[in-house]
């Protein structure tokens, strides 16, 4: 006797499979709209982080007029940088976190202060380039 008798669907158009048990769409048509949607999906994801991405790093040359330039953070937030979305972390022997941005790098220091400079100024600053890779970290 027959248990378990499961009707699957097609994940596009929610249509009965029928025949082979390895089918996942009912047709052609079915499988490439539902590969074109998770991929659009990912592709608007992908641009969003992308956005912020650029729009920190404008925001990070515009306040670069120094070699080391200073802002706080509260003028930063107010200017509109996503503190949550940079390209890489790096961490001095102090324990300071410098965040950067592509090739502009900032750094929270003493209460609100904020130290923005380009990534090549950051490693010649701290002497090392030890860095961790965390890209896009979303928290
Ligand atoms: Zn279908």
């Amino acid at each position: 006797m027959k248990k378990n008798l499961e009707t699957r669907c097609c994940p596009e158009c929610g249509e009965s499979l029928i025949g082979r048990s390895d089918k996942i769409y009912c047709t052609d048509h079915c499988r490439n709209q539902h590969n074109n949607k998770l991929n659009s999906d990912q592709n608007n994801m992908m641009r969003t982080i992308n956005n912020i991405l650029r729009k920190n790093r404008r925001l990070l040359d515009q306040l670069l007029v120094d070699e080391i330039s200073k802002s706080t953070k509260q003028n930063l937030a107010e200017l509109g940088l996503n503190f949550n979305y940079y390209t890489q972390t790096t961490i001095d022997r102090k324990g300071i976190v410098y965040y950067s941005c592509y090739d502009i790098a900032y750094a929270l220091v003493e209460r609100d202060m904020v130290l923005i400079m380009h990534r090549n100024s950051m490693i010649e600053r701290i002497g090392h380039k030890k860095t961790a890779t965390n890209l896009a970290l979303v928290s």
